[in-house]
């Protein structure tokens, strides 16, 4: 009897890779391949370039797949510089945009029957944005995922409604740049509030100016707040007016603390267990140390607005130049920050953590 067909996942970087490799994995699923970790029919790869050593990570494993699994056909897409992997055998690649196209119709067909690092059965990814045209000055990211995409909301809610019906409890919200959603970040959440039954709305990453007034009104309204995730992640990246222009991050600092502090007198969700002593609305963050010229005292502007803020995780990255960037052209021969001030910022940036 003719074995069944198998298929293996792997996916790199962030939610919305991990959203796009689960839809990959249904339509395997679809065409009648199982999911398997050994001798697998079809390999489909996600890669990631967000650092080096991410996109480093990525291009190996296409390779040591390629040696272990000579006959398997591979598929490999994301944000590596997948012309580095051309001359592998059976190797096909699907360039980001070409991806979308193929995906972008599939939004509703995410089921139960995957799982991944950022899920697990109760937790449904729901990508409703792609691509990226902000140019922050130290990210690739644009040049890989140039074009907008945005999940309709009348999409979005059949989607939810889909997998309430599929007993998912909660779903995270997921997009490359969500402050590049084009139908409305905070109306699209009241939409799945109202139209939908799921238990609890999470985020991934949400940018500052996604945070309005109406984003606010949402965690006031008794109806809700028990469904919207009470942790909030919100990438800040730094604290210096100077260097956030630099990076061209849309907004400053006072901008940060007007937004916290409206979060921060928010009030507390009303099923908080005892046991846990929690503020209204937790907090976590991304910061870049050292990028380039950032001087003591910027970066003692980053951390006193990490400890008045206080997060409770920081992922700490130390600046790496990517290809092509600004920051990359602009910045490359000024004076490197060393090796041992980058490790003493990133810890001190960590030690501010709020402890629970
Ligand atoms: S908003 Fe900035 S950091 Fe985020 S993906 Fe776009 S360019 Fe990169």
């Amino acid at each position: 009897m003719k074995s069944p067909k198998k298929f293996l996942s792997i996916n790199f970087g962030c939610r919305v890779n991990a959203a796009e490799t689960n839809q990959w994995s249904q339509t395997f699923i679809d065409q009648g391949y199982s999911p398997t970790n050994s001798n697998p029919d079809i390999i489909f790869i996600n890669t990631c370039a967000i650092t080096k050593k991410g996109e480093k990570e990525s291009l190996n494993k296409i390779k040591i797949l390629r040696q272990k699994y000579p006959t398997s056909k591979i598929f490999v897409s994301g944000c590596a510089n997948l012309d580095k992997i051309k001359d592998l055998d059976n190797v096909s690649v699907f360039k980001n945009d070409q991806k979308e196209k193929i995906l972008k119709e599939l939004q509703s067909s995410y089921t139960r029957h995957i799982k991944d690092k950022f899920s697990h059965t109760n937790r449904f990814l729901l990508k409703i944005q792609s691509g990226c045209s902000q140019f922050c000055s130290y990210c690739i990211v644009p040049f890989k995922r140039p074009k907008l995409f945005s999940l309709s909301i009348e999409k979005a809610v059949n989607t939810v409604k889909k997998a309430v019906e599929n007993n998912y409890q909660e779903i995270i919200i997921t997009g490359v740049n969500l402050d590049q959603y084009q139908y409305g970040f905070s109306k699209l959440i009241k939409n799945l509030l109202e139209k939908t039954d799921i238990k609890l709305i999470s985020f991934g990453s949400i940018p500052i100016n996604c945070i309005d007034q109406n984003f606010i009104n949402l965690f006031k309204n008794k109806d809700y707040q028990n469904r919207l995730s009470h942790f909030l992640h919100i990438p800040i990246q730094s604290g210096s007016d100077k260097i956030l222009k630099l990076m061209n991050r849309p907004y400053d600092s006072k901008k940060i603390i007007e937004t916290f502090n409206k979060l921060k007198s928010l009030p507390s969700s009303r099923e908080v267990p005892p046991s846990k002593t929690r503020r209204g609305v937790g907090f976590g963050t991304d910061i870049i140390v050292g990028f380039p010229t950032e001087s003591e005292k910027d970066f003692q502007d980053t951390l006193k607005l990490c400890q008045k803020i206080g997060f409770t995780k920081i992922h700490v990255f130390k600046y790496s130049p990517r290809p092509n960037t600004k920051a990359r052209i602009i910045f490359e021969n000024s004076p490197k920050i060393s090796k041992e001030t980058l490790k003493d910022r990133s810890n001190k940036i960590k030690l501010s953590e709020l402890k629970n």
